[in-house]
Formats: C-alpha cells, sequence, structure tokens
C-alpha cells in the first residue's frame, strides 16, 4: 500500500443468492482512498453502492476480494479476514453516517445516551463523567445545544437529527466514515449546512469519507474523486473536476447532462437514458450498458470491457472511450453556502 493510502479496495464482490436465484450486486470492484481525501460513489438506486459500502465495512461480508486499510498505528491489514478480536479494536476507526436519520436513532434514548453508545461499546471502563463530558463536546462541535441532550429524537428537525448521527460517528475519534446517502433525506438549504459541517469536520479532525449518493450535484461538492458505478461494476473513476469537465464513459456523461448548472446562459444537452436499469439477476452481455448506449456497436454486445487506466491516469471501462472524447462541459464547483 502506498503510504498515503489508507483504504485499498481490491476486486471486491458481492453475490445474494436466494431461492436458487443469484445476483451480482457488486462486481470486481478496486479503488484506492488517500487519507483525508473523499471520495464520491455515485449511480441509479440499484447499482450496488450501498451494498458496497456495507462489504468495506463488513456489515456485509463480501464474496470476494480484498479491502486493505491503514490503522491509526500504521498497520495494514485486509479488514475482510481480521478476527474479531482484532475487529473490536479497530471497529472504532471506521464508521458509518446512515441515509434517513429519523430510523437510525432510537426513539427510546435520548440524545445524550445516542452520542454516548460507541464510547460505552468501545470503553467500557472509561468513567460515566468522562463519557457524558465527551459526548457533550462532540454535539457542540456539530452545531447542537447541550442544553437539549436529554431530549429525545422526536424533539428535532430532520437536519439536527442528521447531526446526531455525525456526532455519534465521531465520538470515538474514527479515520474514515462511510457516508452512505448522508444527505438524501434532507431538505436542499439543510444538505448545503450538513455538507459545510462535514467539510470543516474532516479538517478539524483530519478524516477521510467514502460519501456514496445518487445526486452527483451532491457529491460533486464534497468529492476529490468520484467513482461512477453501473449495475454493480466500476466504470469510470477520476478526480472530480475532470470528471464534471470532461466524462469519459457514456454513462457518466448521460448523468452529468442531467445535474443542473446554476448560470441560466450555460446550455447543456440533455442525454436521455433510454430504457431501465437491466435486471441484476440477468445482466446483458458483453457491456452491461449496452442496451442503454447511444455509442453501442456489436464489440459491446459481444465483449465486456475491463476497467483500464486511461492516459490521463483516470480509470474507465468502456471499448470507446478515447475514441469518442465525450463531454466537455462548462464546469463550476458550486457555491454551498447555507
Ligand atoms: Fe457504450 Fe460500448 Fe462503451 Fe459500453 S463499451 S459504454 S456500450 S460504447
Amino acid at each position: 500500500m502506498n503510504k498515503d493510502t489508507i483504504l485499498e479496495v481490491k476486486n471486491v464482490s458481492k453475490r445474494f443468492t436466494s431461492k436458487g436465484v443469484t445476483v451480482k450486486a457488486v462486481t470486481d470492484v478496486s479503488f484506492n482512498v488517500g487519507k483525508g481525501e473523499t471520495i464520491g460513489i455515485v449511480g441509479e438506486s440499484g447499482c450496488g453502492k450501498t451494498t458496497l459500502g456495507r462489504c468495506i465495512v463488513r456489515a456485509h461480508e463480501a464474496s470476494e476480494g480484498e479491502v486493505w486499510y491503514r490503522t491509526e498505528s500504521g498497520e495494514e491489514l485486509d479488514f475482510l479476514k481480521v478476527d474479531k478480536k482484532k475487529m473490536k479494536e479497530i471497529r472504532k476507526e471506521i464508521q458509518m453516517i446512515f441515509q434517513d436519520p429519523y430510523s437510525s436513532l432510537d426513539p427510546r434514548m435520548t440524545v445524550l445516551d445516542i452520542i454516548k453508545e460507541p464510547l460505552q461499546a468501545n470503553y467500557p471502563k472509561m468513567p460515566k463523567a468522562e463519557m457524558d463530558a465527551l459526548a457533550k463536546q462532540m454535539a457542540e462541535k456539530v452545531g447542537l445545544n447541550p442544553a437539549y441532550l436529554m431530549r429525545y429524537p422526536h424533539a428535532f428537525s430532520g437536519g439536527q437529527r442528521q447531526r446526531i448521527g455525525i456526532a455519534r460517528a465521531l465520538v470515538v475519534k474514527p479515520q474514515l466514515i462511510v457516508c452512505d446517502e448522508a444527505v438524501s433525506a434532507l431538505d436542499v438549504s439543510i444538505q448545503a449546512q450538513v455538507i459545510n459541517l462535514l467539510r470543516d469536520l474532516q479538517k478539524e479532525m483530519n478524516l477521510t469519507y467514502l460519501f456514496i449518493s445518487h445526486d452527483l450535484s451532491v457529491v460533486e461538492h464534497i468529492s476529490d474523486k468520484v467513482g461512477v458505478m453501473y449495475l454493480g461494476r466500476l466504470v469510470e473513476f477520476a478526480p472530480t473536476e475532470d470528471m464534471f469537465k470532461k466524462p469519459m464513459h457514456p454513462y457518466t456523461e448521460a448523468l452529468l447532462s442531467a445535474v443542473p448548472v446554476a448560470d441560466p446562459t450555460i446550455k447543456r444537452e440533455r442525454i436521455p437514458l433510454m430504457g431501465e436499469i437491466p435486471n441484476p439477476a440477468n445482466p446483458p452481455s458483453g457491456c452491461y450498458f449496452h442496451e442503454r448506449c447511444r455509442y453501442c456497436t456489436q464489440k459491446c454486445v459481444d465483449e465486456a470491457p475491463e476497467l483500464k487506466t486511461m492516459p490521463d491516469g483516470r480509470l474507465c471501462a468502456c471499448h470507446r472511450a478515447e475514441e469518442l472524447s465525450l463531454g466537455g462541459f462548462d464546469y463550476e464547483v458550486q457555491g454551498t453556502e447555507a
């Protein structure tokens, strides 16, 4: 592992089998995450991005592959193979923030107890007063009023509940946070506030984010690099600016053409995605995207493209990536002021 890399995802696949039918939810996904970076993972609903995130934190056991992780103490280990004892030791370093702030908090617990819960699980010998103090500090850091911590989650708004979820994830001082659609359930103005908060906390606590979302505008604001998934496969992986200016994969091109631009003088051709996302239990031959791709040739129907390193260093899985020279979008990073 490169010394600046905190996470190396290598050929991770996940299959689910039910009643004799096997679904490939994630197929052969590989990418690296540098320390302090934010990697966005995007794609339509059902593309496997959440399953991938869950495999990385071992909420699902991957069917194949390796996830190399550099621990806080500098040890490199395959997170998918560590035993229970080691897992208990390093679990606190990798936390998850969930999509739905309404259902991810126990309605019978006070906010203080919710934020304290990971401390109790990871540091059972820590005195109660110290736990309370740490939980209160973290609540303040995420913008919650410590005077309200004895209240229950139902007394808080959606944005405040997501702040509670963030405080709970960060109270054990993790290194890596997997944010699974962390702002999708919030209003747009609250989304901006939570994204700005995540960015500020990243700088302050030297955090690394894996940010999973179906919303490209959100991913654009927060990510250093973006991975695009289609039907369980990674089809493009590139620095955010490069990808938004000039996508290489036809699927990325179609997704980006639908992202609204704040400048009314910029007009983008909207590229409609034909048909529905195919059934992952019965994927198409060759390139999984060929039935919806306007550049499809016979080779695309017959042969699956490999994820290759392109001349500019990005990864792309398309037979015609270089020949097509797609995109050329006017691109400007959108503001995220609350
Ligand atoms: Fe389209 Fe062919 Fe590229 Fe697949 S390989 S994205 S079908 S051009």
